[in-house]
Parts: structure tokens; C-alpha cells; sequence
């Protein structure tokens, strides 16, 4: 296991000067790397686009947070193929597992998760394939299974420990997961992660920051409780970084709003940037279960002196 994380620039060098300079430039802009811009470097580094993906899983490792474990993890997704007069694969989003220290184990967040929580916030309405430097874990798997291209999305994993090798074995999510848990009742999931939700809930707050955590609620996916609720970060020079709560069949693969906003920020700050937050907002809908402990909790390891600012959806 490694004890120590890739640095940015060591992770960069892999790359020839000019995709360097763009991909600088592309990570400053939120991490994403767009379809035109992914389908001039594979044309120019004469790699498929598994290949590339792999090649880009060191500069997502680059932005691992693991006090604990140490153990960093890179994941790359691939959005859907473009429309339009796009060319190329699709978008490529980039993730990384994020740690808490002095909270609970359960309150991490996978490399995987944070990959399709980035590409889900961008937009993307499903996946065509993973890129990841590990197996999934069990709980990814099922996590991976929710979304909407569960039963297409490949699984793309480096062949070889020679770092120069962007050998891959790419194989479905059926092979990772073939007996994937499911609601006998099919009616109560309703579409899938990453379809575009609108719950249509309001808040009497005008503030910018509330009204953030509002889209991340209204546009979150809750089929099994209906507790939608979204998170709102505000960062250094007042940017606001949105999540929204994804929920899992399996009920504990399920990524909380903060864990959401957290993983949105971490890949749109330069990589291992002090995650600098000075105020917080969860909205969310008054059910059968709340996201406010669970938010305070890692509000507390994060940013201790930040209180949150708790409002109920109607
Ligand atoms: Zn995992």
C-alpha cells in the first residue's frame, strides 16, 4: 500500500508538454476535460480512449485525501457519447476518495463516487465506463449499479504495475457485481441515479448560499425515502460548491449532500488546496430520515468553527 500520494506535477509529467499545458488549464476549469479536447489527445498520443483514461488516473489520484487509510485512489468516467456538432468520446471526469479524520469510517467518500458525483453535477445524465486504479470495492459496485447505464457501464482497470503501461482490462459492471441487490417492489425506484430529477421544493431564503443548497435539493435522488435535500459550500472568494444527496437501493452506498459538496469542491480546487469553507447550508425535506447530524458531524472535522445553516424544504 502506498503511504505516500503522486503529486500533482509528478503526475502531470506524464505527459507530453502541449497536453500538459492544456490539461493545467483544464483542471484549473473544474477538473472536466471535454470531448474535443480528449479526442485531440488520443489522436496525438495515438492511444484509445480506455488508454487515455488510464493515463489520466494518476493526476485523479493527485487529489486523494486519505489520512487514514493512505490508501489514494484516481477514478476517471466517461460521460455519454456527445450530440450535436461535438465530436469525440464524450466528457471525461476526473474523482478521488476523500477521508474525515476523528469521524466515522462511514462518512468517507470512494474514488468512484466522487468520479460519477462530479460528472452527475456537470450535467451527464449516465456513464459509458470507469476508470479506477483499484477492483471496485463491494460497496461501489452497488453504488455503480444505481445509475442510470448500470447495465452498459465497462469497468476499465490498468493491466500492469509498469507505470509507462496504459494496458487495460476493461469488463462490465455485470462481471463486478452479477448478483446485484434489487427492491423486489421495482416500483419504487423510479429512473436511476443520473437521470435529471426536479422536485420543485421552495425555501423563504433568498440567500445565495441557501438557494444553492435548494438546486443541489431539488434536483437530488431520493426514490427509496424521498428525503431530498442538497448541501452548499461556500469557499474562499465566496464560491459556492453544490451537492445533492444520491441515494442507494442498497440504502449505505448512498453519498450524503455534504459528502457531495465536498467531493465537488475537492475536484474543483487546485489538488490538496485547503479546503478553506466559511459557511454551510443543507436544505432538505422534512421525512423519515435527516442528512443534519451526518452533515454537522463532518462540518465539525472539516470546518470547526463553520455553524450550519439548517433550512426545511416545502
Ligand atoms: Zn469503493
Amino acid at each position: 500500500m502506498a503511504t505516500k500520494n503522486i503529486s500533482l506535477e509528478s503526475a502531470l509529467s506524464g505527459f507530453p508538454d502541449a497536453i500538459q499545458t492544456e490539461l493545467r488549464d483544464a483542471l484549473l476549469k473544474g477538473g472536466v476535460i471535454p470531448s474535443e479536447l480528449a479526442f485531440s489527445w488520443i489522436n496525438k498520443l495515438n492511444i484509445d480512449i480506455g488508454a487515455l483514461m488510464i493515463k489520466l488516473l494518476p493526476v485523479a489520484k493527485a487529489y486523494a485525501r486519505a489520512p487514514i487509510s493512505k490508501f489514494y485512489v484516481g477514478a476517471v468516467a466517461l460521460g455519454m457519447p456527445p450530440s450535436g456538432s461535438i465530436i469525440g468520446p464524450g466528457n471525461l471526469y476526473l474523482g478521488s476518495n476523500m477521508e474525515f479524520p476523528n469521524e466515522s469510517l462511514s462518512l468517507c467518500v470512494h474514488g468512484e463516487q466522487s468520479a460519477v458525483n462530479h460528472a452527475l453535477i456537470q450535467g451527464e445524465t449516465g456513464l459509458q465506463s470507469l476508470a479506477i486504479n483499484a477492483a471496485p470495492c463491494g460497496y461501489c459496485r452497488q453504488f455503480l449499479y444505481e445509475i442510470t447505464t448500470a447495465k452498459t457501464l465497462n469497468i476499465l482497470l490498468k493491466k500492469d504495475q509498469d507505470q509507462e503501461s496504459c494496458s487495460y482490462t476493461e469488463k462490465p459492471l455485470s462481471y463486478y457485481l452479477p448478483d446485484a441487490f434489487e427492491f423486489q417492489n421495482s416500483d419504487q425506484k423510479e429512473k436511476g441515479l443520473m437521470e435529471t430529477e426536479s422536485h420543485h421544493l421552495s425555501i423563504t431564503s433568498k440567500e445565495a448560499l441557501a438557494q444553492a443548497a435548494l438546486s443541489g435539493a431539488n434536483a437530488s435522488y431520493a426514490p427509496y425515502t424521498k428525503d431530498y435535500c442538497g448541501v452548499a459550500l461556500m469557499g474562499e472568494n465566496n464560491q459556492i460548491y453544490t451537492g445533492r444527496y444520491a441515494e442507494n437501493v442498497a440504502y449505505n452506498p448512498s453519498m450524503s449532500p455534504m459528502e457531495s459538496a465536498l467531493a465537488y469542491m475537492n475536484m474543483n480546487l487546485p489538488a490538496q488546496a485547503n479546503l478553506k469553507i466559511t459557511a454551510a447550508s443543507l436544505v432538505e425535506v422534512s421525512n423519515s430520515i435527516s442528512q443534519k447530524d451526518v452533515t454537522e458531524a463532518v462540518l465539525s472535522s472539516v470546518a470547526p468553527s463553520v455553524n450550519l445553516d439548517y433550512i426545511l424544504a416545502k
